[in-house]
Order: structure tokens, then C-alpha cells, then sequence
């Protein structure tokens, strides 16, 4: 115990010691925290779907019918109607041919590396790729080989120094979490092709939020039928909770019999299930919402550009405002709750040294008053903290 008591000693002494805030969710765009009401500006909901009336309605409805638990695991009792319809309709809006359901996307990512490769297996990953690739590489006991951020050369050499492996893997967040940048899809499409490998790419950002029906990354490069693996998460854009991977009718049978995340536990509760099956009817029916939020992300990023901060091109909803050093952000964040604005710090080792930054996210039901808010809050604390990195 005195080991690890130091350890945490260690971690505070560092300001690195992490800590739980209570965050009561007021209405779509406002929350309380310590007391105090803040406009959000920093969860995943990007369309809004989380406290949409139809979501909670059919989350509700699942619920008095069929109970809060799902009793088992999918090859045991846990498979009811809900479940399959949610995996077609995943299927369906990825553009492919199946769908398998994890109980996360953390999960999903465990289930389909672990599942498809081991020690005679490469797979090559971005180096800032999400950390549950890393944990399931790591798993999966393959040969990890970590290529320079977004970098087609780059991989390619690395990728012409493995010719002889069983089965070769590039896995790539589609929408990078903390940059908000998005990977160059037509590039590793080729590249995969070339040499023989299988793409995977994780869209837990992009799906719901790139594409003209909301597909995703692939859709948005027009290149769904050329990445082997989909993966992403209904716990952004949809709204709800649970990962998936989507993809040819033999990867999904594959997976069923040899994941064992999906083996060995308890599959979702129906409520969650239902909501997820009402997000995704929403990400497609109302194309409308992924129209606002793009609207609401440009007029953030120019907004905050024009103000002089340094914020990476791009037009995702994450949009990132490097700071500089630890202390900078972390005071930056603070002050800026003061404004009225709920943004944490995003420090090392999340990012690298010396990009702390205030990590932004932007939902459709942000209006565009809200917008001019956040960005007069950080021309407010900008003054008071004296300087800040001209973009
Ligand atoms: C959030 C996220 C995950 C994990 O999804 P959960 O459903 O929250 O477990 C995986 N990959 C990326 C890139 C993510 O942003």
C-alpha cells in the first residue's frame, strides 16, 4: 500500500493526479458543475441524439417490455429481435455487408485485433492512435509496428519491411480524438491494396458526423467497399453506448465464433440497444443535423483563428486550441469556467509535451449565440492571461 500511496504522492507532485468532477446535465448544451451552470463544450454528443425525446422514448419503451438486462451473453440468452435489428441497421448505414455489436467501442477494438492476428501477424498503427488500439495490439500479441503520425511514406517503407508475415493490418482513427484531423483514407486504401494488407479503421468521431448519410470516414472518401474493417462506437454521434464492427458477411460470421469480448459477456441492455437503433434512424433521416454542426465548427475555428489562436486546419468537430505548457491550459481552462464555459485541459501524456491544449468539441444544438459566447470567453481570458501562441 505505502508503494502505491507514493506512486499517487508522485502523480500530485507532478500535477498529474487526475480528478473526478460530478457533472449533472442540465439541458442539451448546459451543465452543473460544483454548483455552478456551464455551457458544454467538450462531450462527444455531437448531434445532439443523447437527449433527443425519440431516443429516450424508445430507450423507455424497451425497457417496461423487455427489462433492464439482457440476461446473457449473445450465444447464451442475451440475443433478442433488438439486437439483430440494431446490427442491420449499423450495417446498413457503414454501407456493408454485416455487423457485429461489443458492449464498447474499447471492447470492439480488444475483440477484432485480438480475433484476427497473433505472433505470425503485423499490425501497423498510427502513432496517435486511440488508446484502445494500443491495448489491443498489445493483446493481441502480433508485431506492433507504429508508423509516423498520418505519414503514407512512412508507412509504406515500414510496410515493404514485412512482406513475409501472415497477415498484415493497418488500423487508423478515421477522426484523430485529440487533433480533430482526419486520416488520408485514399492513400492507406492504396497502400493496404498494394500490399496485400487489411485495413481497419476506428471511426468512433467520424461516424454519424462525415459522409453525406453519415457513414463515416470511408463514406466520406467515397471508399467504404475498399476498408475490410470498420469500427466506431455509439457513444458519440448516436447518442447511446456500445461498439461495433461492421464489414464482409465471413469477417462478422469470423468474429462471432472467435471474439472473445463478444464470448464472454453480457450483451447490452435492451434500452441501450433501442436508443442506438433510434440514433442511427436520426443520423440518416436528418441530414440536417450534420449540416448545423458544420456550420457551428466553422464559425468556431474561424472565429478563434481570427482572434490570433492556434487551431489546426480541419473541420471536424474537435477542434483543438494549443496552448503550450501544462500550467498554461490548465489555467486557461480554469478561467475560462469563470466565462461560463465547461472545456477541459488536455495535457501530456494524452498529447505530446508542449501541445497542452483546450480540447473543444462542438454539437449540432450549440446555436450560433452559444458559438460567439466560447469565443469571446477565450478573447476575455486570453487578455488576463497575458499572452498566447499567435496561429
Ligand atoms: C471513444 C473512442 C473509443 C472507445 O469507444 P467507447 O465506446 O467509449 O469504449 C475508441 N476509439 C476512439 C478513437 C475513441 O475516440
Amino acid at each position: 500500500m505505502r508503494e502505491l500511496f507514493e506512486e499517487l504522492l508522485q502523480l500530485k507532485s507532478k500535477g498529474r493526479y487526475r480528478h473526478l468532477r460530478q457533472i449533472e446535465n442540465i439541458s442539451n448544451n448546459y451543465v452543473k458543475v460544483d454548483g455552478r451552470t456551464l455551457l458544454m463544450c467538450a462531450s462527444n454528443n455531437y448531434l445532439g441524439l443523447s437527449k433527443h425525446p425519440l431516443t429516450q422514448k424508445a430507450a423507455i419503451e424497451a425497457i417496461t417490455q423487455h427489462g433492464v438486462g439482457s440476461t446473457g451473453a449473445r450465444l447464451t440468452t442475451g440475443n433478442s429481435p433488438l439486437h439483430e435489428q440494431l446490427e442491420k441497421e449499423i450495417a446498413n448505414l457503414k454501407g456493408t455487408e454485416s455487423a457485429i455489436v461489443f458492449n464498447t467501442g474499447y471492447m470492439a477494438n480488444l475483440a477484432v485485433l485480438t480475433a484476427l492476428t497473433g505472433p505470425e501477424d503485423v499490425i501497423f498503427s498510427d502513432e496517435l492512435n486511440h488508446a484502445s488500439i494500443i491495448d489491443a495490439c498489445r493483446l493481441s500479441k502480433a508485431k506492433i509496428v507504429i508508423y509516423k503520425h498520418s505519414d503514407l511514406q512512412d508507412l509504406e517503407m515500414k510496410l515493404k519491411q514485412e512482406v513475409y508475415s501472415r497477415r498484415k493490418i493497418i488500423v487508423t482513427d478515421g477522426v484523430f480524438s485529440m487533433d480533430g484531423d482526419i486520416a488520408p483514407v485514399a492513400g492507406l486504401v492504396e497502400l493496404s491494396e498494394n500490399f496485400l494488407a487489411w485495413l481497419m479503421i476506428d471511426d468512433a468521431h467520424g461516424t454519424g458526423v462525415l459522409g453525406s448519410t453519415g457513414g463515416g470516414t470511408a463514406d466520406y472518401f467515397g471508399m467504404t467497399d475498399r476498408v475490410f474493417i470498420q469500427m466506431g462506437t455509439m457513444s458519440k454521434a448516436i447518442g447511446s453506448e456500445g461498439g461495433y464492427i461492421a464489414g464482409s458477411q465471413i469477417l462478422i460470421d469470423y468474429l462471432r465464433n472467435r471474439a472473445r469480448p463478444y464470448i464472454y459477456s453480457t450483451a447490452l441492455s435492451p434500452g441501450v440497444i433501442a436508443a442506438s437503433i433510434e440514433g442511427i434512424r436520426l443520423v440518416r433521416d436528418q441530414p440536417n443535423r450534420r449540416e448545423e454542426l458544420r456550420q457551428r465548427v466553422m464559425q468556431l475555428r474561424e472565429g478563434l483563428r481570427a482572434e490570433g489562436f492556434q487551431v489546426p486546419l480541419g473541420e471536424t468537430p474537435i477542434v483543438p486550441v494549443i496552448l503550450g505548457g501544462e500550467e498554461k491550459a490548465l489555467a486557461f481552462s480554469s478561467k475560462l469556467e469563470s466565462e461560463g464555459i465547461f472545456a477541459p485541459a488536455i495535457r501530456p501524456p494524452t498529447v505530446p509535451n508542449g501541445t497542452s491544449r483546450i480540447r473543444l468539441t462542438i454539437t449540432a444544438t450549440h446555436t450560433e449565440a452559444e458559438i460567439e459566447q466560447i469565443i469571446k470567453g477565450f478573447r476575455n481570458v486570453a487578455r488576463e492571461v497575458g499572452h498566447y501562441e499567435k496561429g
